[in-house]
């Protein structure tokens, strides 16, 4: 699938997500390759790690300016630049903190932002751990047959991982 960007928001996250690794990048080309998936050998101090990313994955994400974040994937792309060359991003929204727990299941709730309020394109290399994280909608009474998605509040599942 092939997208042509002409948003600002999308571009001056790209040109960011860019510097990020030290790249100055006029961004001429305005398209972008779009995937399922992605593939990736992720170097470690001990292990070279094989990681697979899909589309609404949650993943811990590790940015400079958050620390160690959430946040869903909504996009895997690659993008040309203009040494030629493709470089591989992911294009997420954010899950924010809202530091208070939910009041009968005790997990922490987070907010899901699909706005431009914090950075949505990053390298895909700042996925740090592909170990997926479990969220699930805090549902309220609208949530019938699908999830009323207008409410945007989301449950950590903390105690998804802990065996019995
Ligand atoms: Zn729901």
């Amino acid at each position: 699938m092939n997208i042509s960007f002409d948003t600002s928001l999308f571009q001056t996250d790209l040109s960011l997500a860019y510097e990020s690794f030290g790249y100055q990048a006029s961004l001429n080309n305005k398209t972008c390759n779009f995937y399922k998936c992605a593939s990736y050998i992720q170097n470690t101090q001990n292990a070279k790690i094989q990681c697979h990313l899909n589309i609404d994955d949650v993943v811990t994400i590790q940015v400079a300016d958050y620390g160690e974040s959430y946040a869903i994937i909504k996009g895997i792309f690659k993008h040309k630049s203009n040494d030629g060359y493709f470089y591989p991003f992911i294009y997420v929204d954010w899950f924010e903190n809202a530091y208070k727990n939910h009041n009968k299941l005790d997990c922490p709730i987070f907010i899901l932002r699909h706005d431009g309020f914090y950075r949505k394109i990053f390298p895909l290399t700042v996925v740090d751990k592909v170990r997926k994280v479990h969220f699930v909608h805090d549902c309220n009474t609208r949530c019938k047959e699908n999830h009323n998605l207008e409410n945007k509040h989301y449950l950590k599942n903390d105690f998804f991982f802990k065996a019995i």
